[in-house]
Parts: C-alpha cells; sequence; structure tokens
C-alpha cells in the first residue's frame, strides 16, 4: 500500500462490533479478565492500550518497521530510548542537534556515566574518528534543527555496523512521508509527533519505530516499566491528525520553496537554510534519501538589532515555539530552541544572534509572503531610525 493510503485510513477497520469508521477513544485504565489466568491482551493502559495501540501500529506500518511506541512527549520517547544505555557507554550525534536532546545528553545523561561527542555529521569522517572501544551508538537528526544540514544516513549505518552500534534517527524535520530511516539500515526511528505528525498545534507526543523484534521488546519492557506512555484521547488525536499528513506535508514543501527562493532574493536577508534550494549543501545526499525538501526553513538577516522589530511586526506569522502544524510559526533560536546550548558551541555552528527558523504553514504563499516582506521593511525602516 502506498503511504497516502496507509495515513488516510489509519485507525479504519479497528471495531468490528460497531464498524466506527473513527478509531474509538479508551479511556479505560484496566480491563476485565475473561476467566482465572486469562486475558484480551490488554490488561493494564500504561501497558497496553487499544487506542495507543493503534497509534504504535500506525507508526510501525508507515516507517516501515516492526513494532511502533508512543510516548507523551518526544523527550519522553528518547530519555525512554536512551535507557537501553548503561553508564560507562559512549554516544556520537551531531553538533547541530535539537536544543532538548542536547539538554538531556548533556545534564542528564553525562552525570550517569553516559558521554556524547559532538560531530560535524556531514562529515562522515568525523563520525568515524569519534568511535570510541565504550561507543554504542550514532544518534543524528537530517536536516539539523535549525541550520538544515545533511548527514548521510546510509553512510552513518555502515559506520555503526563496523562497530556494532545502534544508528538512531530524529525524523522529525521530515517524516515518514518524506524519509524512511529503517529503509536505509537505521535501528530506531523517533519523531516528536508534537511537529508534523500531530500537525495541528495541538497534541504533545513522542513515537519510536524499530524493525529488530529483539531491540523492539527490550523497548517495550522500557516504555512500560518507565510508564510515560501516550493518553488515549491524545493518541486518538495523533491519529486524526496524520490521516492529512501527505497532503500538508505537499503543501509545506510548496509554500517553504516559494518562500526559500524569496527570501534568498531579499537584500536584508545574508543566507537562506532549505534543502530544496539549488546548491544547498547536502543537496544530493538529501535527495538521495529523501523524496522533499519539507517545510522548515532558517535565514540570517543582515543586523541583529532587526531580529526583534521582525518578531514585533509579523502579523499573521506567529512568533512562536515549535513547528511542523498548519500554522505558519517563527521561532528566534538564538533565545528559544537553542537557549541551553552555549553561545559559542552554537555560533560555532551557524546559530547566530541573526538567525531566524521558520515553520512555513499550509497558508496561501502570497500572504506568508506579503506579512515577511511587510515586518522586513518595517524593520529596515525602524533600524534606519535609530
Ligand atoms: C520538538 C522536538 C523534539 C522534542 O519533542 P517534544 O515533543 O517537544 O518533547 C525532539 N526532536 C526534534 C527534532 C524536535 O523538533
Amino acid at each position: 500500500m502506498n503511504i497516502e493510503t496507509k495515513l488516510a485510513q489509519a485507525g479504519n477497520r479497528q471495531d468490528p462490533l460497531t464498524g466506527a469508521v473513527s478509531l474509538p477513544i479508551h479511556h479505560a485504565t484496566t480491563f476485565a479478565h475473561p476467566a482465572f489466568g486469562q486475558s484480551t491482551g490488554f490488561d493494564y493502559t500504561r501497558t497496553l492500550n487499544p487506542t495507543r495501540k493503534v497509534l504504535e501500529e500506525t507508526i510501525a506500518d508507515l516507517e516501515n518497521g516492526k513494532r511502533g511506541f508512543a510516548f507523551a512527549s518526544g523527550m519522553a520517547a528518547i530519555a525512554c530510548l536512551v535507557e537501553l544505555f548503561d553508564p560507562g557507554d559512549h554516544l556520537i550525534s551531531t553538533n547541530d542537534l535539537y536544543g532538548g536532546t542536547y539538554r538531556l545528553f548533556e545534564q542528564i545523561l553525562r552525570r550517569k556515566g553516559i558521554e556524547t561527542s559532538y560531530v560535524d555529521s556531514t562529515d562522515l569522517s568525523q563520525v568515524k574518528a569519534a568511535v570510541q572501544p565504550n561507543t554504542k551508538a550514532i544518534f543524528i537528526e537530517t536536516p539539523t534543527n535549525p541550520t538544515m544540514k545533511i548527514t548521510d544516513i546510509a553512510g552513518c549505518v555502515s559506520i555503526a555496523a563496523e562497530h556494532g552500534l545502534l544508528t538512531i534517527v530524529d525524523n522529525t524535520f521530515m517524516t515518514p512521508y518524506f524519509q524512511r530511516p529503517l529503509d536505509l539500515g537505521a535501528d530506531i526511528v523517533l519523531h516528536s509527533g508534537t511537529k508534523y505528525l500531530g500537525g495541528h498545534n495541538d497534541v504533545l507526543c513522542g513515537l519510536l519505530a524499530v524493525k529488530d523484534e529483539k531491540l523492539g521488546e527490550r523497548l517495550f519492557f522500557l516504555q512500560n516499566s518507565i510508564g510515560a506512555v501516550l493518553g488515549p484521547q491524545d493518541s486518538w488525536l495523533m491519529i486524526r491528525g496524520m490521516k492529512t499528513l501527505a497532503l500538508r506535508m505537499e503543501k509545506h514543501q510548496e509554500n517553504a520553496a516559494k518562500v526559500a527562493a524569496w527570501l534568498a532574493t531579499h537584500p536584508a536577508v545574508t543566507t537562506v537554510y532549505f534543502p530544496g534550494l539549488d546548491g544547498a549543501p547536502g543537496k544530493s545526499v538529501h535527495d538521495q534519501q529523501c523524496t522533499g525538501a519539507g517545510g522548515m526553513l532558517s535565514f540570517e538577516v543582515e543586523h541583529e538589532s532587526m531580529i526583534e522589530p521582525i518578531l514585533a511586526n509579523l502579523k499573521m506569522i506567529t512568533f512562536a515555539e515549535s513547528l511542523g502544524g498548519v500554522e505558519s510559526l517563527m521561532t528566534y533560536p538564538a533565545k528559544q530552541t537553542h537557549f541551553d546550548i552555549p553561545k559559542e558551541v552554537r555560533e560555532a555552528y551557524g546559530v547566530t544572534d541573526r538567525l531566524l527558523r521558520f515553520s512555513v504553514g499550509i497558508e496561501h504563499a502570497d500572504d506568508i509572503i506579503h506579512d515577511l516582506a511587510q515586518a522586513l521593511q518595517a524593520a529596515k525602516s525602524e533600524v534606519a531610525a535609530k
């Protein structure tokens, strides 16, 4: 089945009793045992809930995996999967990592004796050089957040295979609609479902998918033991959102391409990061492992002093954290998503005080560009007047 069909059909045919086309929401925390020593397959909701189970099967299917797991947030999913590692273990990651993941790795894992090396993973020789005798996994995002750096997933997988490491890919930006890391040999794919998969800025969720049964059993044990599972109402909201993922991603991408092209010619904009632009670094690798450029872009303006007036003058686009919803959102990484990363560290890989990240929504592209144009113009005038 094609992914559009899998998405639209998610949650259908799950209730033979009524034929309900919309997935029933099972709020029950516990389920009656038919008899002594018997179970319906559902005993207690932390372990398995009928609504969450459908979401978990759906993400596994979309990523071409065997097992899927749903958590209360993307961070809960990451916090669960890092329990695969022990004190003394070592991880390799991208230096341009999601701020919350960096915070977890540096302020929580490191305290427990699990160290992470950050490398420019666009350069596979750096990944290779970072492997130590105690390395257990390569954890990447591609494209990265917010400078859209591209890492060769299959290249990381082959380094991992040589050294017996797991390859873990945060696929939040691309979603399985554009990129399926398990098909490229990755072991674990993870999502902040809060973003494109949910798609409406109304549900917090984390998802994991794996294809190996043994790894799946281990994650199932950890998920149930730690307990940060997604509730049934939120599981339903996720399925509800995911049904339109294909349509939304196409529109996000179409708009992002138009906005990126427009920004690239704007005199106040010095750099545009978007993997769909001609000549974007890593574009050939991206095009090989991915069927689209997605809806995220970042851009740098001439002067830091323009940032505040741009954000203040946006009328339709919302100044807010997060990404991947139908509404256009503008983020200032230096003060928001990447605030926990030391200034010298983030500036070294491009997250400067002049950088804005833009989650391009599904509004009409002309309205998005019009809003950006007037905000940039107003900012230029305000700065010039000072
Ligand atoms: C948002 C995000 C996360 C964290 O997910 P939450 O749902 O906010 O906990 C992890 N990785 C990436 C790339 C993200 O954008």
